[in-house]
């Protein structure tokens, strides 16, 4: 169960971490919805059959890493905004990640932002690589951002001022 905070523990999140062998093959979903609640667009977003649910619509998504694609198309299509797509095999120092994102501004490519955890503090500066909006996603844009690898398990949001700048 989650704690009040809504915040996963580290217990929560080593069994929906993928192993460093299945992140060396590139990016793949990483799935943070914990609750048993009645949802599931996120079984019918994967063209891949990658998430299922065992016992029917209020179990918890489960996703078998090594069906993932790592498309992303998932993550829009999330209410929770519990799904990401990290990839750790983008580049030695830098992984790559895609969150949601609901707030404005809506950042633009080349941006630099802060990067936040999960309890919404800033702890890292992130570079905006790109952002998708899908008229079928609402108001729901994918921002996929350059970050520390020391940092790809921890980022989960990102804080634009007005002008872009993060800061
Ligand atoms: S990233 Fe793509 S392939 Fe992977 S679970 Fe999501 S929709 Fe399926
Ligand atoms: S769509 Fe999101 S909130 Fe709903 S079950 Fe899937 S991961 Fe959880």
């Amino acid at each position: 169960m989650l704690k009040n905070d809504g915040i996963p523990s580290q217990e929560e999140l080593a069994p929906i971490t993928p192993t460093p062998a299945r992140f060396e093959k590139g990016p793949v979903a990483l799935i943070e919805c914990f609750q048993d609640i009645p949802c599931d667009p996120c079984v019918g977003a994967c063209p891949k059959h990658a998430i299922i649910m065992k016992d029917g619509i209020t179990d918890k998504p489960h996703l078998m890493p090594d069906l993932c694609s790592g498309c992303g198309l998932c993550v829009a299509k999330c209410p929770g905004l519990a799904i990401f797509v990290l990839d750790m095999a983008y580049s030695p120092r830098y992984a790559k990640l895609s969150l949601p994102y609901e707030l404005i501004p809506v950042p633009k490519v080349g941006d630099v932002v802060n990067g936040l955890d999960r309890t919404g503090k800033a702890v890292c500066e992130v570079k905006v690589l790109k952002v998708i909006t899908g008229k079928q996603f609402d108001h729901t844009h994918v921002v996929t951002i350059e970050l520390p690898k020391s940092q790809a398990m921890n980022v989960r949001g990102i804080k634009v001022s007005p002008k872009g700048k993060g800061k």
